[in-house]
């Protein structure tokens, strides 16, 4: 109620008390208007005070779902990191099974499986290239021997020192990988024969010069490599076979030496 209408409620309450205007004609009309515009003024402030709880109400409501809403995003951040991480997690495992599975535990090379993705890809660059790729079969010279005389943990360490010799002699786009027991493969992209045959000789010559030591004892160690290069339309197995073929050639003519897979080995 405004200060103006304060004073006129005072105003009127004071005409109706007043014994002066007992008599007037206008008096009971005027107390009856005051009796309804008070039960009027009555009403409004009940719905006044009823509207305002109502808002406050719809406020607070507001303010919870507010909060509720908040805490379920933050679940939800929390649920996405969670899961990024596993996500992640689960890519690094993959990948740490992916290699596993490629890697000979020995050698730490690749192993056959490795070595067969690469012959495959390989080929279809060779058909797309028109350059061929070669290969060397490498076995190592009586290898029963050296576990027969020096014990079979020796045997495995002149694997390893074989291993290491021959990556030392590949060139990066190259592969050399353990093919399984005492022979290694490398795959040898993009190269020639004789080209191959040039990284063969230095692979059997590092091989040749190794000096694996057992106590005071040196252990004589070198291998036989057959090289062979692919054809145009070969089936990749097809140049492995010929490239075992020189390596047999090789044991058979004494050891120790590189034979190229040419067109008398060709398919033996
Ligand atoms: P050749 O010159 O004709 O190749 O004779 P070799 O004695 O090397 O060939 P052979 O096939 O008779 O023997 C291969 C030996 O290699 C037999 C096998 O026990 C041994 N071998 C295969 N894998 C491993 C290995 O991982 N560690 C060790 N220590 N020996 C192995
Ligand atoms: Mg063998
Ligand atoms: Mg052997």
């Amino acid at each position: 109620m405004s200060r103006d209408q304060r004073t006129l409620a005072r105003e009127i309450g004071q005409l109706l008390a007043d014994p002066a205007h007992a008599d007037n004609p206008l008096r009971p009309a005027l107390a009856q208007l005051w009796q309804a515009h008070e039960a009027q003024q009555m009403r409004l402030e009940r719905v006044t005070h009823l509207s305002d709880a109502y808002q406050m109400l719809a406020r607070d409501r507001e303010n919870a779902l507010g909060e509720r809403f908040t805490k379920h995003m933050r679940r939800l951040e929390k649920l996405a990191r969670i899961s990024d991480r596993y996500q992640q997690m689960m890519q690094d495992m993959n990948l740490a099974l992916n290699e596993a599975s490629h890697r000979d535990v020995l050698t730490g090379l690749g192993n056959r499986r490795l070595l067969i993705e690469r012959l495959k890809q390989e080929t279809v660059r060779a058909a797309r290239t028109g350059q061929p790729y070669s290969l060397a079969m490498l076995d190592v010279d009586n290898f029963k021997q050296v576990n027969d005389t020096y014990g079979h943990e020796m045997g495995d360490q002149v694997l390893i020192e074989i291993g290491t010799a021959v990556q030392m002699e590949l060139r990066e786009s190259d592969l050399g990988g353990r093919w399984g027991g005492e022979e290694f493969l490398l795959i040898l992209p993009a190269t020639s024969g004789p080209a191959a045959m040039q990284v063969a000789e230095r692979v059997r010559t590092s091989i040749h010069n190794l000096v694996v030591r057992s106590g005071t004892q040196a252990v004589p160690v070198s291998a036989s490599i057959g090289v062979s290069t692919h054809s145009a339309g070969e089936d990749f197995s097809h140049t492995v076979s010929r490239a075992d073929a020189a390596l047999l050639e090789a044991k058979r003519s004494g050891r120790d030496r590189v034979v190229y897979a040419d067109d008398d080995t060709q398919g033996a």
